[in-house]
């Protein structure tokens, strides 16, 4: 029979109307069966695992990131599937640096979560659920699993974890990826995108999980107005590491000569500096405007079609491997784990 771990941390779904005041609390989720029967129908072991305390996931910080890695790897022989109900806020965060901190998963990931508490007459959170048990749990001919990858599952779709975005605050589809495929979609059926699904290099290879997280990043927007003192602060502090610059359309950002003397300034302190454009979706190329080419010669490199969250993901688990600034760089502009086009 096959296997699903179902990890509670926390966010809407989880919640039910308490009928004493009206006010939405976490249910017990060792109780899961019963609150969605549908489960039932698949032969499919479902056991559950629930955080202490359960956090909205606003509040999520690396250490819960640390906390899900180790449960996984604890748990990893055990069960063919994981699947993580996570507030929808930060998912993509959680998703995008899981898929960093668990090298050669052969095993999948999924996160899912709701708009609507899975104790409420219209919620996603019931499909979004049994979609993802499903998803954590097909596997092909070969019994090797569908989608040995960190991904999540909202309204219909799976999408690459490092690739996905919160798009609405309100509406059923929060989640999309712009620059990816889904790696999945529910219909009728489920489809498989299998020519995108990557692949470990090995099925049986042991799972190894990246705990040592450099979490000195800063993220800093640039916007018409924008301070010397403000850009000098997110660039050059001293205990920043790294700063992803969100840059306008294809990577460009102001020309004015203190900007590009302050990037200068961190270039040469060692600071890496990472190009990621505000758009939603296509990716920087620095070598189209001479705006963005001054920010090249000033030492920032591109991160090409990566979101923010996936690149943040991305410096800690690189940061917290190496402190050679070098190395570093040379690693952010490689594929790791299909989080950028190639
Ligand atoms: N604030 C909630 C959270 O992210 C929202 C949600 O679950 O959708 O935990």
């Amino acid at each position: 029979m096959k296997s699903v771990l179902i990890i509670y941390t926390g966010g809407t779904i989880g919640m039910k109307e308490d009928p004493a005041d009206g006010t939405l609390k976490p249910f017990d989720f060792s109780q899961i069966k019963e609150e969605v029967p549908e489960l039932n129908k698949f032969d499919v072991r479902i056991d559950s695992f629930t955080f202490d305390p359960l956090i909205d996931s606003s509040d999520v910080e690396p250490s819960l990131w640390v906390e899900l890695a180790r449960l996984i790897q604890d748990k990893y022989e055990e069960y063919d599937g994981f699947v993580i109900l996570h507030g929808t806020d930060t998912m993509a965060y959680s998703a995008s640096t899981l898929s960093f901190m668990l090298e050669g998963l052969s095993k999948p990931v999924v996160f899912t979560g709701s708009q609507l508490p899975i104790g409420m007459p219209r919620t996603d959170g019931k499909e979004n659920l049994i979609s993802a048990v499903e998803i954590a749990s097909a596997k092909d001919e070969k019994g090797h699993a569908h989608v040995p990858e960190v991904s999540i599952y909202f309204d219909s779709l799976l999408l690459r974890g490092n690739r996905s975005t919160k798009y609405s605050a309100e509406a059923f589809n929060a989640f999309a990826s712009p620059n990816c495929p889904p790696l999945a979609e529910a219909g009728i059926n489920i489809r498989y995108n299998a020519d995108l699904i990557r692949k470990p290099a090995g099925w049986d290879a042991p799972l190894r999980v990246q705990t040592h997280l450099d979490t000195r990043v800063s993220i800093l927007k640039v916007h018409p107005g924008i301070t010397p003192m403000v850009a000098r602060h997110f660039l050059c502090a001293p205990e920043i590491r790294a700063c992803i610059i969100e840059t306008y359309g294809s990577g460009n950002a102001l020309s004015k000569e203190w900007f590009l003397d302050i990037l200068r300034d961190a270039d040469s302190m060692g600071k890496i500096l990472l190009n990621v454009t505000q758009c939603k979706s296509g990716t920087v190329n620095m070598d189209l405007y001479a705006t963005g080419a001054s920010l090249k010669h000033a030492g920032v490199l591109s991160g090409a079609d990566i979101t923010t969250e996936a690149a943040l993901g991305k410096l800690f688990c690189l940061m917290g491997r190496s402190d050679d600034n070098t190395w570093v760089k040379t690693m952010l502009e490689k594929d790791l784990c299909g989080e950028i086009s190639k």
